[in-house]
């Protein structure tokens, strides 16, 4: 058992650190609230090779895994910046493409992501099927060599920031009636699709929105795999970089604000000579956060070291648990630093309170505590199906 990163891994580590905090929290605020975004620190991080650590070298990228992403993840947030759009481009849709993409969809693609140039957002989450991406309705219908799609999708981070959409559709003549899953890169401007932004009480420069599809006509390569039968792998590829990325920036978020919180308490006096951190009722939750923040952190760790160990099932488990771990963490730390912070806690200069939202989404998003439960319950504890 080994717990230490590698020499590379953690001059990685230091050298995201070192960006992350030289543009900080105010920066990803400033953005937020000004309705723009991250472009400035996404490009650099490209530019930097740090959004194409897990892309293979020969298409320009790190040649690492997902334990140097999860890394890039948490520095990130860590210093302030968590950004979303980390965990769809880089981690779900460069994953998808290269491990289930044909070659000329690597050729064609993975150098953007090595590089941060290309942006490709990813859409499952339906109005009607919600967690339930059996009922999933946006349909793919043959027309000669061509594909149309038609359907709806909801809360889909980035696409104004994206070149592309990886939509999730079934295919229409699903025999069984059983979900036939086939993903396409849809360019966000293609003609049929449009999108309206949805209004979330989260302080982030990456925006959700509803996409329309009607009869998005797409040429036959934009079938991921160029088969239908490369559909299902090709959607559960991407899970587990999914759960972990997010779950390294929740960690990431979670050691951000007990920071905070920590250099406040340690200074701020009110009782006389003794901070309030002496006081065990401001401490001890913050140390309590903190224990449960490292725990998840520990979690990804393994989930990530499975994952790139090849052993996908038990990246499966861990990842979900570190998920559901760093989850909880986040939420936790960041409310806790809010108390511990007093009045300062709720101000926007402080820079706690302004992750709440986001913290909260974390316990719903990408996919909930409940599913990630039930998915604990069935496969690990041997439980019935609810559902
Ligand atoms: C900030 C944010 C960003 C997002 N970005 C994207 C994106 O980029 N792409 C994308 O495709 N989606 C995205 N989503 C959507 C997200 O993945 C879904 O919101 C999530 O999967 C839950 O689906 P739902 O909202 O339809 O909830 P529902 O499925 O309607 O569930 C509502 C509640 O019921 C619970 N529930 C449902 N079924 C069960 C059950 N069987 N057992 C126990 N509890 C259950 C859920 O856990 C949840 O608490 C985003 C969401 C948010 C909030």
């Amino acid at each position: 058992m080994n717990f230490d990163l590698t020499p590379e891994q953690d001059q990685l580590r230091d050298a995201v650190r070192a960006l992350g905090r030289r543009y900080g929290h105010s920066y990803f605020v400033e953005k937020a609230k000004s309705g723009g975004h991250t472009t400035e620190l996404w490009d650099e991080a490209g530019r930097l090779g740090y959004l194409g650590v897990n892309v293979p070298t020969e298409y320009g990228g790190g040649g690492g895994g997902l334990t140097e992403l999860a890394i890039v993840c948490e520095e990130l947030a860590a210093a302030g910046c968590p950004l979303l759009l980390l965990v769809v481009s880089p981690a779900i849709a460069a994953t998808v493409i290269n491990r289930h993409g044909t070659d000329e969809q690597r050729k064609r693609f993975l150098p953007g992501f090595a590089d941060g140039s290309l942006k490709v957002v990813f859409a499952i989450t339906e109005p009607e099927a919600g967690s339930n991406f059996h009922r999933l309705g946006t349909v793919a219908r043959r027309d000669g060599d061509d594909w149309l799609l038609s359907g709806r999708k909801c809360y889909i981070s980035g696409v104004d920031e994206a070149q592309y959409v990886l939509v999730v559709a079934r295919t229409e003549d699903a025999a069984t009636g059983k979900l036939k899953p086939a993903l396409f890169v849809v360019p966000t401007d293609a003609a049929g699709l449009t999108r309206s932004k949805l209004d979330m009480e989260i302080v982030s420069p990456e925006n959700q929105f509803l996409l329309y599809l009607d009869d998005v006509r797409l040429p036959a390569d934009a079938l991921v795999g160029g088969s239908l039968d490369a559909g299902l792998p090709a959607l559960f590829a991407g899970l587990n970089p999914e759960r972990i990325t997010v779950a390294a920036m929740g960690v990431g978020t979670g050691r951000y604000a007990i920071e905070r919180a920590t250099d406040y308490t340690a200074t701020r006096k009110v009782w006389g000579g003794r901070s309030i951190g002496a006081h065990q009722g401001v401490a001890h939750p913050l140390a309590h956060a903190a224990v449960q923040v490292e725990l998840a952190r520990l979690m990804i760790h393994k989930a990530a070291t499975l994952y790139d160990a090849g052993r996908d099932l038990e990246a499966g488990v861990a990842g979900n648990m570190a998920k559901y771990a760093a989850g909880e963490a986040a939420a936790l730390a960041v409310d806790t630093a809010v108390q511990a912070l007093g009045g300062a806690g709720m101000t926007t200069e402080y820079g706690v309170a302004t992750l709440l939202g986001a913290v909260r989404a974390g316990r719903i998003a990408p996919v909930s505590r409940e599913m990630i439960l039930n998915f604990v319950a069935q496969h690990v504890l041997g439980q019935e199906k609810s559902y």
